[in-house]
């Protein structure tokens, strides 16, 4: 989008009469913006009058978004909603978006944009700023003692429990004694076999 465009020139000036002094600049109300919200963009239908405060990255990309839904119906809006919240959301579990709960691990506040974000951009982006941060949330995180009983069954950490149990049972039998002929060579390693396994059992891991 240009800065000549008539929607940014006309956003860009501020409404007649607004007696408080603009001296205190807002934040940036895009999701997981902290910029200056120097820049106004109407905050749409129903609610005429009323802007949001933007940065000037943000005040494009809204209007961008703003002007991408203009034309549409209704119904095709709320579809474009429906398939952009499920594709921007590859880890997200449900019921988190509850707004007095925070337990994503995000630092991007929840907020209900319903009530002025008709067309859903913002609670996009904001899915978006929130899915971004989850990827760690989510990795299983291995003690050295575990990765050590891992190798220890010649296993990585991608093992699940299933695979641990089967190399367990077989390495056993492999490492036993009686496999060689009473030979106790394999005593020492057969320990630590055991051992490892003890370690994942009580670790959860299988
Ligand atoms: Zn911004």
């Amino acid at each position: 989008m240009s800065t000549d465009s008539p929607l940014f020139d006309r956003i860009r000036i501020s409404p007649r009469g607004n007696k408080a002094k603009e001296n205190a600049v807002p934040t940036c109300e895009f999701p997981g913006c902290t910029n200056p919200g120097t820049y106004k963009a109407p905050k749409g239908r129903q609610h005429e009058g009323r802007y949001w405060h933007f940065c000037l990255t943000h005040v494009r990309e809204y209007n961008a978004a703003y002007n991408y839904f203009e034309g549409m119906t209704d119904e095709a809006v709320q579809a474009y909603q429906k398939d952009s919240l499920i594709g921007h959301r590859p880890t997200w579990t449900m019921g988190s978006s509850n707004s007095k709960n925070r337990k994503n691990g995000s630092d991007v506040p929840e907020r209900d944009w319903a009530y002025s974000d008709p067309l859903g951009i913002l609670k996009d982006a904001q899915l978006r700023a929130q899915a971004a941060k989850q990827p760690e949330v989510k990795q299983r995180v291995i003690p050295g003692t575990v990765r050590r009983a891992l190798e220890t069954l010649d296993l990585d950490e991608t093992a699940d429990a299933q695979t641990i149990r089967v190399t367990y049972k077989r390495m056993v039998k492999k490492f036993h004694p009686d496999a060689h002929g009473g030979d106790r060579a394999f005593e020492e390693r057969l320990r630590e076999i055991i051992k490892a396994h003890a370690v994942l059992k009580a670790a959860g891991f299988c």
